[in-house]
């Protein structure tokens, strides 16, 4: 995820998009630019690494910079670190075309080959830079004309993308593209613009239009034409936006949590796509080979709070599909325990933010072992990231709610693809089983859709939990370690005091807490484990606990037991963990804003740990 702005029309170009990447900066970035033109002379591309504020001093603000024509990106890097050379905009090498891209090319590697053979060169490591010299190929090779060209290149490209073009031979213009990454168009008098979202040209104007997917649009001073793939003039309706800025920001929602909440399909979608082609999971990008998984024994997973609760899931995950031991270790523990690590061990460090100091300084205190380790991380370029001997990005873009739902679910998803391809690699997984299950990760993304299409009902229950000082969660294998989530989901935003339990863990002393109006919320999808838990469930309720459920479709009995069940779609039971959390990040959520919290930023807590 990035922010893209692009403005055409009287005034002076830069100064604009400036403003309008500064209000994006919720989108998170780590490099920007911008590329403007004055009339016929050429286009002056200025990009660095690090904040905005960087580039406006360079700058002077925009104020340095002359033209009335440009576009402007702020990166989130997701193929090659954040550099000057990686920023955008990225263009080719006569400078006949110019552009900045959100979103991610998935074959980039197999059509930067086919450029190469071409006689492209390539100077960064973005996937961005090959949709530039792919849109020149086409450009050259055919009519020189941009939709055309572009839509050429759309066909070829797979993934998602918002693209702001500008090409030589036609001034004072920008052409768009865009699939399945956010970008509208407004229009004012006698001026154009393009933005990621609408708080970046809000101040401009509120007259906007909604390009849709596969679609191009070529801007002109206060005029654009919107054209389908097949390069044909297609009529679109203009919008009046009536939000404030701020809730512009979060797209429309109330809350970047909910906005995050809501991402988790695509994010998970994108996370899958990075290691899966053709029905197989690859590895190049992570750099893991199957002999190096061959050898190890051990695997040590490593985290701190909602990253451990994934490693606690993945245990029984990698178990399941492996002849491998797995322990999961609390990284402010591990770095201090005297530990002998297996010497045939691989340790796998997860952290969204690739700074948690715990979880870093367990990382080196591993490689000091001369231990092999693997980062699970979202931020590219991040500490982790760059000491790690090999590295799954996840794919969440930046998650701005304090409280975690998208990175967590792709570290879960990102952990299934690593447990499925050690399997894999070690001969313990008959092809049909493999084929199978990666079938059924694939579901995830559209089963996760579904569950939050029925939120109102778990808002309708999230009423109970109001007024409740206490609460237990509890569940067996993977629900327990679901549980664990939910359970610190509710503690961290709504402040109810919150334990999670192995179910069968109750009688041994937290039972004796239970009393008449007593929380109690449980996981049971884990077939075989369902019954053990309903016994459980009895023995509270029979205490006076108010029990609530969430199983998988089709477990109606649960009914008998519980006052209010949540069902989410089937799933082979190693993954129900990513369906199964959804509703309790919903929960939270609905509890939380019940309760008049600030949800995005609860008391004390900081988003990235950065300290001990
Ligand atoms: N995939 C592109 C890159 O890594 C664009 C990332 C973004 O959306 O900021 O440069």
């Amino acid at each position: 995820m990035c922010g893209i702005v692009g403005f055409t029309g009287n005034k002076q170009a830069a100064p604009v998009l400036l403003d309008g990447l500064a209000k994006l900066e919720y989108r998170g970035y780590d490099s920007a630019g911008i590329a403007v033109r004055d009339g016929e002379n050429e286009t002056e591309v200025i990009k660095e690494k690090g904040k905005l504020r960087v580039l406006a001093e360079m700058t002077d603000n925009g104020k340095a910079v002359k033209g009335t024509c440009g576009i402007g990106h702020t990166r989130w890097a997701t193929h090659g670190e954040p550099s000057a050379v990686n920023a955008h905009p990225h263009a080719s090498d006569d400078g006949n075309v110019i552009a900045v891209h959100n979103g991610i090319i998935e074959n980039f590697q197999e059509q930067r080959e086919k450029l190469i053979k071409k006689g492209y060169a390539f100077h960064s490591q973005t996937d961005t830079e090959v949709a530039v010299k792919l849109i020149d190929y086409y450009y050259k090779k055919y009519s020189q004309l941009p939709i055309e060209a572009i839509a050429r290149a759309m066909v070829r490209i797979r993934g998602s993308y918002a693209l702001c073009v500008m090409f030589k031979d036609y001034p004072g213009e920008i052409y768009c593209a865009r699939k399945d990454s956010p970008m509208i168009i407004g229009i004012a008098d006698g001026e154009s613009y393009v933005a990621s979202d609408v708080p970046a040209i809000l101040k401009y104007t509120r007259s906007v239009y909604y390009i849709g997917n596969m679609e191009i649009a070529k801007l002109e001073k206060g005029a654009v034409t919107f054209y389908n793939i097949d390069s044909e003039v297609i009529e679109k309706p203009l919008t009046e936006i009536k939000w404030d800025a701020e809730s512009a920001e979060k797209g429309g929602y109330e809350h970047f949590m909910l906005k995050e909440i809501h991402e988790q399909p695509k994010v998970i979608r994108d996370t899958i796509n990075s290691v899966v082609t053709d029905g197989r999971v690859h590895f190049d990008s992570v750099s893991l080979t199957d002999e190096e998984m061959q050898e190890i024994e051990q695997v040590y997973i490593v985290a701190c709070g909602s990253a451990y609760h994934v490693g606690m899931d993945l245990q029984y995950v990698i178990e399941a599909l492996t002849s491998l031991q797995v322990r999961v270790e609390l990284a402010s523990e591990f770095r201090y325990r005297k530990m002998t690590l297996h010497r045939k061990s691989i340790v796998i460090v997860i952290s969204q933010s690739g700074e948690t100091a715990d979880t870093l300084a367990a990382l080196r205190e591993a490689k000091e072992q001369g231990i092999k380790t693997l980062g699970i991380v979202n931020v590219i370029g991040s500490s982790i990231a760059r000491e790690a001997d090999n590295v799954f990005y996840t794919l969440a873009g930046p998650e701005i709610s304090v409280a975690t739902t998208k990175a967590y679910s792709t570290q879960l998803v990102a952990g299934y693809l690593l447990a499925l391809q050690f399997a894999k690699a070690r001969n313990e997984i008959e092809e049909a089983r493999y084929d199978a299950l990666l079938a059924e990760i694939n579901t995830i993304p559209e089963k996760v859709a579904r569950i939050l299409e029925d939120k109102e009902r778990i808002q309708w229950f999230s009423n109970k939990l109001i007024n409740v000082s206490d609460s237990f969660f509890i569940g067996r294998g993977i629900d327990y370690a679901i549980g664990m989530e939910g359970s610190l989901k509710l503690k961290e935003i709504s402040y109810i005091h919150s334990e999670a339990y192995a179910a069968g863990e109750l009688k041994h002393g937290p039972i004796s807490l239970i009393e008449n109006g007593t929380i109690v919320i449980s996981v049971v999808t884990q077939t075989g484990l369902i019954e053990k838990t309903i016994s459980n469930m009895v023995e509270v309720k029979s205490r006076g606990a108010k029990v609530m459920a969430v199983t998988t479709a089709g477990n109606y009995f649960l009914e008998d037991t519980a006052e209010f069940v949540c069902y989410v779609p089937k799933i082979e039971s190693l993954f129900t963990g990513s369906l199964s959390v959804i509703p309790l990040q919903l929960l939270s959520y609905y509890v939380s804003i019940g309760k008049g919290y600030d949800v995005d930023k609860p008391r004390n807590l900081a988003k990235s740990v950065t300290v001990e």
